[in-house]
């Protein structure tokens, strides 16, 4: 979990709010909880994607950047573009320059429940993978923009 300042819905004063990500019933959510101290507002919200850019960043700041890279390999390729097309609603030559890309640039970033949620799926396929923390300046795809994210 990760902290971020937000406006209480209630009375707009400045709360610090729980923020994260997490796996439910094989799709992306996101959640934000606090209490509020002034007004006593409690708010616990559970949502589907796309989560909120703000949130994302803070997870990402706080939690870490995870990156999952595919064994490169045709087999491979082939298995993770099945996966990608069906994971992220691609047609078939948009899940392949999906995997050629995420292969030229040694990995998909994102956040480590992102990481999970595609791991999950890539595993259903016996595609090989590894999932690693890494730095910052790595970061190019936004996860978010890959269209249709279930
Ligand atoms: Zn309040």
């Amino acid at each position: 979990m990760a902290i971020l300042n937000w406006n209480c819905s209630q009375c707009y004063r400045i709360v610090e709010a729980g923020v994260g990500q997490s796996l439910y019933s094989c799709k992306l959510g996101w959640y934000l909880a606090y209490s509020c101290n002034n007004c006593g507002n409690i708010i616990e919200l559970d949502s589907a994607p796309p989560i909120p850019q703000d949130i994302r960043k803070a997870i990402l700041e706080q939690s870490g950047y995870y990156q999952l890279t595919i064994t490169d390999n045709r087999e491979n390729r082939i298995k993770a573009a099945q996966c990608f097309y069906g994971l992220f609603n691609l047609s078939t030559s948009q899940a392949l320059n999906l995997v050629k890309k995420v292969i030229a640039y040694n990995g998909v970033p994102g956040t480590d429940v992102e990481m999970e949620y595609i791991a999950k799926e890539l595993k259903s396929y016996a595609v090989k993978y590894s999932i690693n923390k890494i730095e910052k300046s790595k970061f190019y795809i936004n996860f978010t923009e890959i269209p249709s994210i279930k």
